[in-house]
């Protein structure tokens, strides 16, 4: 791979214009310094990298990899920087192409339910926008305040609500791609039925930008739900937990959201964002559950529900919010965790999904592992435990250095990982495996999977310039 020339920054702004083109001279951009569009969340890595485009178009786009096809430039995608997989960080002297200019409605189906958008557009404006229209985006987590509907498909992101509503791949019809050869790809358009062979877009949803940069994407959009009602569980037992969600298999209310956390990570969020106690006394396990309500009837299913729990002695304490200041209460409680724990701490994340039969024989094989490998460590452990995922938190003790400590989890990650595959499960539920991961894809992945996915990478993007060194 050539790197950046001296020329490049010259010949680029002959393509594209002065304006969509910057080096680090430049000084403060938009949407902060220089630097911190080539890098993530992790904390791991540090950027260096010369040149960043923010193209306007996809044809913006195009010229900016044909440029770097032709010269053999690597190129980093960088959406709204808020991955955990080190997958946006330019450190070799890469291009990169941030999309966040490209944030703009190009249509909207009022028949079908869909809009039309560019990739750079940040997920929140895209669930105003359809709210705007009567409609609904339910692709939703913590970060979507910052990240983008391209980065979000780059990562095939999941959220809060996936138990109800799936990943985001499931509200995809259409995308608009510039592959590694600088040629531009339109994937079914916005229909919604398409039998004509294989369907290309998927191979771009959760590639981490190693097959080429997703320009547009047309969404599917679905209706509001009419109310709903969240709920606050404090849970004695981790096992109580799936039994709870097995008795939710018993009513016939849409179930929206399933989340838990400890006790541990209450007390960050509440150390850390000033919010009360949930309940009276605390409680090892809690257990946040959003239903969604459309009549009469379903609030008396609500009841069965938690009397059933109840009486079946699977929860200490339980609460119904009143009002949307109590609903936004208790989802800070779960989403606030991450936040919190970034303010105050450097922490090592685990993102993992299991079947959700053998979750607990690995949470015990689990807490082996961690108090015999981690014995004084502070551990947070929450996650969407409906869809079977954990997210595992290590945090570093005060008196370890950073390079220390990651040298530490780096040498128990395989011993995880194993436990994983002993119980099928998988090493990224939802974050993806960029730069962080990648060492480790074989536990999750065979051989022959592998070698596939490098030949299809090398249809979409035969001079390996997308992002290169993220996934294998
Ligand atoms: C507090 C917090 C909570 C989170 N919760 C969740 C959660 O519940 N569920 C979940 O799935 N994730 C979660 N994440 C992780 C992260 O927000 C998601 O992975 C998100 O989808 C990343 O989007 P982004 O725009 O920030 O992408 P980035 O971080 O900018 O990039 C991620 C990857 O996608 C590539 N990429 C970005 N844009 C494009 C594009 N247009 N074309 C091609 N490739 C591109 C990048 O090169 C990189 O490999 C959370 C993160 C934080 C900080």
């Amino acid at each position: 791979m050539t790197t950046v020339t001296d020329n490049a920054k010259e010949d680029l702004i002959r393509l594209l214009g002065k304006e969509k083109v910057f080096t680090r001279d430049d000084g403060k951009l938009d949407l902060g310094t220089f630097d911190s569009y080539g890098t993530d969340r992790t904390k791991v890595y540090k950027p260096n990298y010369q040149i960043l485009i923010l193209p306007e178009t996809t044809e913006d786009v195009a010229k900016a990899v044909d440029y770097a096809y032709q010269n053999g430039i690597a190129i980093v995608p960088s959406g709204g920087r808020t991955g955990y997989a080190g997958g946006a960080v330019a450190k070799d002297s890469e291009i990169v192409i941030s999309l966040s200019k490209m944030n703009k409605i190009v249509d909207f189906d009022p028949f079908l339910g869909t809009l039309h958008v560019q990739a750079g557009m940040i997920t929140k404006e895209l669930h105003a926008q359809a709210e705007e229209r009567g409609f609904y985006f339910p692709v939703d987590f913590a970060a979507t305040g910052s990240s983008h509907i391209g980065g979000n498909i780059a990562t095939n992101a999941g959220g809060v609500r996936v138990v109800h509503y799936g990943l985001i791949r499931d509200w995809i019809l259409g995308l608009t791609v510039v592959t590694g050869k600088g040629e531009v790809l339109r994937f079914n358009g916005e229909i919604l039925k398409n039998n004509t062979g294989y369907d290309l877009k998927h191979l771009f949803i959760g590639s981490e930008g190693t097959l080429g940069i997703i320009t547009e994407a047309v969404v599917k959009l679905t209706k509001p739900p009419k109310d709903i009602r969240v709920v606050f569980l404090a849970v004695p037992e981790y096992k109580n937990i799936l039994e709870i969600f097995k008795e939710t298999h018993n009513f016939s209310l849409p179930l929206l959201a399933f989340e838990f956390l400890t006790d541990y990570c209450l007390n960050k969020v509440k150390e850390h964002l000033g919010v009360s106690d949930p309940f009276p006394a605390p409680s090892e396990y809690y257990v946040l559950m959003e239903y969604e309500i459309s009549e009469e009837s379903d609030e008396e299913k609500l009841f069965a529900i938690l009397e059933s729990i109840t009486e079946k002695e699977l929860i200490t304490d339980g609460s119904i919010a009143q009002n949307t200041r109590q609903n936004q209460t208790f989802w800070k409680y779960r989403e606030g965790i991450s936040e919190s724990l970034s303010l105050a701490y450097t922490v090592h994340k685990n993102d993992i999904s299991l079947p959700l039969r053998n979750m607990e024989a690995f949470l015990s094989d689990m807490q082996s592992l961690l108090s015999s490998k981690y014995q004084g460590f502070e551990i947070a452990l929450f996650g969407h435990i409906g869809d079977g995922n954990l997210h595992l938190n290590i945090v570093k003790p005060k008196e370890l250095s950073d390079s220390d400590f990651f040298q530490r989890c780096k040498q128990v990650d395989p011993e995880m990982f194993q436990l994983i595959q002993k119980h099928k499960g998988s090493i990224s539920a939802e974050h993806g495996i960029g730069l962080l991961k990648k060492d480790y894809l074989g536990f999750s992945r065979s051989q022959t999977e592998i070698d596939s996915m490098r030949a299809i990478k090398a249809v979409f993007d035969p001079k390996g310039i997308m992002n290169p060194g993220k996934v294998f």
